[in-house]
């Protein structure tokens, strides 16, 4: 049996408010599964839920084969680090540690000596082991993050339950804690759910990730997986950063196989699809490049401004008419002047044609072998 298996899950809140809708999530042993999505999206409650910090609306939960919908959270064997540390100010890190077990040591059938050890241990395999003796106040907002990880792994549960837990560091530590988290995980081989707004997060942690957008489910999958073939517009442009350029305009009949007539004129390449008429071009910063006005067919843009970051940069565009603004993104020696005047060209694969309407269901990709038929 898979450690969680959601089925159907729903929640509506009390007043009315729909959170969740029909998720279905296998978590298979030892994954790391990211829930991503915009705020409000109903990612934490899904995962409080699935903690037993919220109760079910619709739908089961399973912890290993057990259904879980009505068993209380101290009872799941699952342990939950939160965005705040939830941290006892008053207890040393040793005993923040410790609680938990302290609490439930007879059911448990621990001595004091076992709990002494598993902290001694826990701490060690977070480099934490010289804090033991301070209080929550002495510690630096990355060490307070260790120890609130410690708090869940002494406990040493079925499940290990993540809801934004990076989001009070900054950028960079941020981005170091994340690392940790991935060695931790290689390294317990722990079954995970993990909440992020943050894309990029996802990205780097999930073996899985999750996209959601209001309540529902969009797409399952490996984090590259999602970026490369993203089943509709709200994915495609949650999924990647700086977001997918999008183009309105119609796939029109060409010479040899369908073209796009951006609404602002000029044409592009476009997927291998069937469909016809109203459409809208998603194309990756990476995949747009320029051509002089002389050459190719591609509506025209000017290059309104560049920012360069060291090895990379982006150049931000302005469509002909005004109406809207693109971004390149590109080796920082390679990019063109601010000011100059140039025809967008399509450089390689990252572009997907979408459905006008809706969620803009995904039609082709121009990394489709011989693309695919909508249907
Ligand atoms: P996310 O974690 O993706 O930001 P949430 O799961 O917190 O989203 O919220 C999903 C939706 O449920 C939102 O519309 C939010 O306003 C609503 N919501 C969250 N908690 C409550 C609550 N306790 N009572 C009523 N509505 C809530």
């Amino acid at each position: 049996m898979p450690p969680i298996t959601l089925t159907n899950l729903g929640k509506v809140y009390p007043g009315g408010v729909r959170a969740v809708e029909g998720v279905d999530l296998s978590v298979a042993d030892g994954e790391f599964v990211v829930l991503v999505g915009p705020s409000g999206c109903g990612k934490s409650t899904t995962l409080r839920m699935v903690a037993g910090l919220e109760d079910i609306s619709e739908g089961e939960l399973r912890i290993g084969d057990r259904l879980v919908n009505d068993v209380a959270a101290r009872d799941r064997d699952v342990a939950m680090v939160f965005q705040n540390y939830a941290l006892y100010p008053h207890l040393t890190v040793r005993r923040n540690l410790s609680f938990g077990l302290e609490r439930r040591r007879r059911t448990l059938g621990l001595s004091k000596a076992d709990i002494a050890a598993k902290v001694e241990t826990t701490a060690r395999s977070l480099g934490i082991e010289g804090l033991l003796d301070r209080l929550p106040k002495q510690l630096s907002g990355g060490q307070r993050q260790r120890v609130a990880v410690g708090r869940a792994l002494v406990r040493d549960p079925a499940v290990f339950l993540f809801d934004e837990p990076l989001s009070n560091l900054d950028a960079r530590l941020r981005v170091e804690m994340r690392a940790e988290l991935r060695v931790l995980h290689r390294r317990l081989r722990a079954t995970m759910l993990y909440v992020t707004h943050d894309q990029e997060e996802a990205m780097s942690l999930g073996d899985r990730m999750v996209v959601m957008h209001d309540g529902r489910v969009q797409q399952i999958g490996a984090p590259m997986e999602v970026y490369a073939r993203p089943v509709n517009r709200f994915v495609a442009g949650f999924v990647g950063s700086p977001a997918m350029n999008m183009l309105d305009g119609e796939v029109v009949d060409g010479v040899r196989g369908p073209r796009f007539r951006p609404r602002v004129g000029g044409e592009l390449d476009c997927p291998r699809t069937s469909h016809r008429g109203p459409a809208v071009l998603g194309m990756r910063p990476e995949a747009i490049g320029f051509v002089p006005l002389s050459s190719g067919d591609g509506p025209e843009v000017e290059i309104e401004a560049v920012e360069r970051y060291g090895d990379r940069g982006d150049a931000w565009l302005r469509l002909g008419n005004g109406e809207r603004r693109l971004v390149h993104r590109g080796a920082a020696s390679d990019l063109p002047a601010e000011g100059l005047r140039v025809r967008l060209a399509i450089l390689d694969e990252g572009v997907h044609l979408f459905e006008a309407g809706g969620l803009g269901r995904r039609l082709g990709s121009l990394a489709d072998e011989d693309g695919f038929e909508e249907g």
